[in-house]
């Protein structure tokens, strides 16, 4: 008799203990446990046999919860976004399982040396597409430095029309380096797939062909990339103009590359509610003059539920991704191990 109430005060225990930990992550488990916590008391009027059958359901409950919600392991054809740290700009690598390598921005010119550093590092010596999103210097400083350095297939810029491009000195350099590499230059509107495998595919977002905008952030490309059921969006520079225009689009994306740096003028509401990522990133400069991100961009995202990830915070961030799930990891954690 007192191995039975021993036994039922134990598994009595280890249920309330299971539900409390279990909570967090599924309401449902922890309440079957709590059922379970509650049948199993010392005291309940339950046939001793029936503790057995309890124990049997708490461990069924145990096994499917941690199959549900444990961290599954990747497949083995993983595609891996890195938004790199690049101060107060922009830069992800795309990097396919077929081998595709694809550039998004490279930040300002002071980083082309961050940048080829990391492509080194990660044996990459050909960019399949390099894609400026727009014609602003902390976006397509930085690749210049890369033209010089590694073989790039293809540029992709925006169409911007009849939109006069201030002559920057970062302009110049990169048109400069393009020509004498003789990378051919393609100019992406709404409906271009840039480029497409077995399973992935990058497409055209924004601008539209017809586009007419006063900012040139605005005619920043917005892409969404596709790999299997997991989705991602790169939105430049693009603010509320831009973004409203496109609604109608598919939008819904797991990852957000957050508008120009989280500032105001972007990621609006009807935008934030189409996209309805899972994850978001911030790619912003530690302490930066424009103070940004805004902090009722990060509220606004906070409401909407999206796990936020900031480079100026974490450092650089890497997704991982095997057409299924997502795995995140900030240079914190690759430090750490
Ligand atoms: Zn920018
Ligand atoms: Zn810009």
């Amino acid at each position: 008799m007192k191995y039975f109430a021993n036994l039922r005060m134990i598994a009595c225990i280890l249920a309330l203990i299971g539900g409390w930990l279990i909570y967090p992550y599924s309401v449902v488990a922890a309440g079957v446990l709590c059922i379970i916590a509650i049948l199993c008391f010392p005291y309940a009027l339950l046939p001793h046999a029936m503790v057995v059958k309890v124990l049997l359901i708490a461990a069924i409950t145990g096994v499917t919860y941690y199959l549900e919600s444990y961290p599954k392991h990747l497949g083995e054809d993983q595609a891996v976004i890195t938004f790199l740290d690049v101060g107060q700009g922009d830069c992800s690598i795309i990097e396919l399982p077929d081998g595709t390598v694809i550039l998004i921005d490279g930040g300002t010119m002071d980083y082309g040396e961050t940048v080829c550093a990391w492509l080194a590092e990660h044996h990459i010596n050909q960019i399949d597409l390099m894609i400026g999103s727009h014609p602003h210097a902390d976006h397509i400083g930085g690749l210049s430095e890369v033209v010089n350095r590694v073989k790039v297939s293809t540029y992709i810029e925006p169409e911007t029309g009849t939109f006069e491009i201030p002559d920057t000195y970062s302009i110049t350099l990169l048109k400069r380096r393009l020509s004498e590499h003789a990378i051919p230059v393609i100019r992406a509107v709404q409906g271009d797939v840039l480029a497409k495998g077995e399973d992935w595919s990058l497409t055209v977002l924004s601008p539209g062909k017809e586009a007419l905008f006063d900012d040139l952030n605005d005619y920043s490309l917005i892409l969404k990339l596709q790999y299997g059921s997991v989705s991602a969006l790169f939105t430049g520079d693009a603010g509320y103009t831009a973004e409203l225009e496109i609604l109608e689009e598919n939008l819904k994306s797991d990852i957000l590359k957050v508008g120009h740096h989280g500032s105001f003028g972007s990621t609006c509401t009807a935008f934030l509610d189409s996209v309805r990522p899972s994850y978001a990133v911030i790619s912003v400069g530690k302490d930066n003059e424009h103070h940004l991100p805004n902090s009722y961009i990060l509220e606004r995202l906070d409401t909407y539920g999206v796990n936020v990830y900031r480079t100026d915070e974490s450092g650089t961030i890497t997704m991982r991704t095997d057409g299924q799930h997502i795995e995140v990891s900030r240079l914190e954690d690759n430090l750490a191990n």
